[in-house]
């Protein structure tokens, strides 16, 4: 059994009141480490010091290239100490412990990259037209960053954030999830052995209402940086409104994977397994709503199951397991309970349906067929193994089901016609489109959520001017100061 400090201006803590939360393996169904529970003390204590941080010398006044090398050191601690933190994150949200190694390693490229824009933030100089006057514009960090991330890649979701932030010269509180804070907290451990000064990165770990909360509303955070459910995102944005937070939120999908009938076949079965039972549905990019053209629609559907029914479920640590349990128990009831009400809308189950017979917290990989689009299961995120399939009669029919939902997270496009596509591409609203492939992801580029998926964007370069406030200055270096009725001096 592991306990977790908090980490607060350099100092590994527990809660204020002592309180702490467990951390269950969802394979074992056992407890294996416990987390300090913040309250509102622990909070204001957290963004004190990232404020205090912000304005000491030692962050305020560090060169832009020190700054970038210091993060450049920090993706150089993460290969040693990935397996550990894979490991944790497997232990927390039982992903499959390939998917942990990659999704921590991923992060050498995000903080190496990230660390490339720290020292290429540039000013301007406009063309004001006031004689003997210079206007010019700077750029400065915007303040403390608020980030706060889900259980189904929660390091990956926060260090990215992270990474975003230290690059303008932000400093950041961290509240990971309650269900899977400890990969964040050893995290948090080499921004230390990377020379940050105390205060840069602070993590404190608790539950969305009391900590996130405590966090969201204090008046000292400029930026809310949140990935999570649609639902939490809408009542962010009401919460920080009132203090005029910046706030960028990275909601839920429900996203359509197109299979038109002109398509690789063989490239897109791999492409509707890849988009929906990674990490066993648990992905907010998840093709969860199939749609295949009507007159291929049989003969995709018996290939997906033929290529899906004998995925082997199990040890997320074990080289051979295809497919986990589901990270969390609340999770776990909501899709057995989503898959009972489908079916009882009329869907018919291909293969799966229901909890897996293992009597742990899995879920059959399923295969629904006869989902109309106004079904629950169509219209609502299931975040599980679950596929819906949808048919569809011809390019105009593919568009109107794929943009029939709320979300506009991500889409798939298959098909070997490039005006096809390039009409799919316009005609799509979701933030992110994949053409005959799925789900690849990077740092590099824009993310963002159309619709209810989300608000605002991150990633990619020209991000960093979200970290950033402009502050425009007139220097006059030479013309008289002319007050309409004052006499003219000098
Ligand atoms: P969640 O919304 O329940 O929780 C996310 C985080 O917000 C957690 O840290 C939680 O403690 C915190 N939180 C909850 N209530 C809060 C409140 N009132 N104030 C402040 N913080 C609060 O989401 P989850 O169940 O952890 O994650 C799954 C969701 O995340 C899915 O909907 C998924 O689609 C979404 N997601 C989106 C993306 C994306 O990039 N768009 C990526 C991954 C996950």
């Amino acid at each position: 059994m592991q306990h977790f400090k908090m980490l607060i201006n350099g100092a590994w803590t527990e809660a204020a009141d002592g309180r702490r939360l467990d951390s269950m393996d969802p394979f074992t169904g056992e407890v294996w480490a416990t987390i300090p529970r913040a309250g509102a003390a622990d909070v204001e204590a957290a963004v004190d010091a990232a404020a205090r941080a912000l304005k000491a010398p030692a962050w305020r006044e560090i060169a832009p290239s020190a700054r970038a090398a210091l993060m450049r050191k920090l993706a150089d601690l993460i290969p040693p100490h990935a397996e550990m933190l894979a490991d944790m994150e497997t232990s927390d949200n039982g992903k499959l412990l390939s998917s942990t190694r990659g999704e921590v390693m991923a992060l050498v490229k995000t903080f190496n990259y990230f660390a490339g824009l720290a020292d290429k933030i540039e000013g301007i100089v406009a063309p004001a037209e006031f004689p003997g006057t210079l206007a010019y514009a700077q750029y400065e960090p915007i303040g403390v960053v608020a980030v706060i991330a889900p259980w189904n890649s929660p390091l990956l979701i926060a260090a990215n954030k992270i990474a975003n932030a230290l690059a303008a010269g932000c400093t950041v509180v961290v509240k990971p999830s309650e269900f899977t804070s400890a990969s964040t907290l050893a995290f948090a451990r080499l921004f230390e052995e990377a020379g940050f000064p105390p205060g840069v990165v602070n993590v404190v770990t608790g539950t969305g209402p009391e900590t996130g909360e405590a966090l969201v509303t204090h008046p000292a955070v400029a930026k809310i940086q949140f990935t999570g459910g649609t639902e939490t995102g809408r009542r962010i944005n009401t919460m920080a409104a009132s203090s005029f937070k910046r706030v960028v939120l990275e909601l839920g999908g429900k996203s359509p994977n197109v299979v038109f009938d002109d398509c690789d076949l063989d490239a897109a079965i791999k492409g509707a397994i890849l988009g929906i039972f990674t990490s066993s549905g648990q992905s907010c990019i998840s093709g969860s709503r199939l749609l295949v053209q009507r007159n291929i629609h049989d003969r995709f559907v018996a290939r997906l199951v033929e290529a899906t029914r004998d995925v082997q479920l199990g040890d997320p640590r074990s080289a051979s397991t295809q497919i986990g349990p589901i990270s969390t128990a609340p999770q776990f009831h909501r899709i057995v309970s989503m898959l009972e009400q489908a079916q009882t809308e009329g869907a018919e189950a291909a293969m799966g349906g229901k909890a897996a017979a293992n009597g742990l917290q899995f879920i059959e990989p399923t295969i629904l067929i006869n989902v109309h689009n106004d079904m629950t299961i169509a219209r609502e995120e299931i975040f599980g193994p679950v596929l819906s399939v949808i048919p569809f009669e011809d390019e105009a029919d593919a568009v109107r089901i794929a943009n029939d939902t709320n979300y506009g997270l991500a889409a798939g496009v298959w098909t070997l016609d490039m005006a096809r596509a390039f009409r799919m591409i316009k005609a799509i609203e979701a933030g992110t489109v994949w053409i005959n492939t799925y789900r690849i992801l990077s740092s590099t580029m824009p993310s963002t959520g159309y619709k209810e998926s989300g608000l605002g964007s991150e990633n990619g370069q020209r991000n960093i001017f979200n970290f950033l406030k402009p502050k425009s200055i007139y220097l006059n270096h030479g013309s008289r100061v002319s007050v309409p009725f004052l006499p003219e001096s000098g």
